[in-house]
């Protein structure tokens, strides 16, 4: 009688723990809905990689969310290469232009630009993000030094070269990775930050490809590096 009742006690104080968590912090459970608004929570990488099985609800996610987008048609470019359910973010702060991502990538450089690189511009530059400047988006290849396909052969992936402040100046993978302190610790803000929010991150740490962007895709879990 006493276990029955201990245990009946402990599933009322789980049942009351999850539907706290559930109010206070969605962001942490993974059967929660994704909000592109929320903070990183621990299931956000995970949510964003699940709205590949959904391309409909991850549109609406970024309209509801008021990122500036097109949809594009799916396109079949070669073997393996091409890509389905993709947008093109049409956003004035891409330099070059409307890169075009699968949707649950432009999902997550949404959050990635919002929750990771613009409070990282104000904490370590005293300013805000203007512009972003990429190396691209789709390549049909495969990796480097390997016969794998790189995710760029489905636009699942992103090559980031520098971010614009409202003063100008570009702070650039390449000159700042180990430039002044405070750029220096911009970049490994916005490089750690994105760990929480893509599949795979590589930087200039990683090999020297790298040594002048960083990559993100969402394949893998959690190789950051
Ligand atoms: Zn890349």
């Amino acid at each position: 009688m006493r276990a029955l009742l201990f245990l009946s006690l402990l599933a009322l104080a789980v049942w009351g723990l999850v539907r706290y968590l559930e109010r206070t912090r969605p962001q942490d459970l993974p059967w929660t809905p994704l909000d592109l608004a929320a903070p990183l929570g621990r299931a956000t990488a995970w949510k964003l990689a699940s709205l590949e099985g959904d391309p409909a609800w991850c549109r609406r996610l970024l309209t509801l969310d008021g990122v500036k987008f097109e949809a594009v048609p799916d396109r079949t470019t070669a073997p393996g290469c091409g890509w389905q359910g993709a947008v093109k973010l049409t956003g004035s702060e891409w330099s070059p232009r409307g890169p075009v991502l699968t949707c649950p990538m432009a999902a997550a450089v949404t959050v990635w630009q919002r929750h990771v690189v613009r409070p990282a511009a104000r904490k370590h530059l005293a300013s805000n993000l203007t512009r972003i400047d990429h190396y691209g988006t789709y390549s049909c290849r495969t990796v480097a030094g390997s016969a794998r396909q790189s995710q760029h052969a489905t636009s699942n992936a992103i090559d980031i070269a520098a971010i614009r402040t409202v003063r100008g100046e570009p702070i650039s993978v390449l000159r700042d990775w180990n430039g002044t302190p405070e750029r220096a610790a911009f970049l490994r803000d916005i490089h750690d930050g994105a760990c929480r929010v893509f599949g795979t991150v590589l930087g200039p740490d990683y090999n020297r490809a790298h040594r002048d962007h960083l990559h993100f895709d969402l394949a893998n879990w959690n190789f950051c590096r």
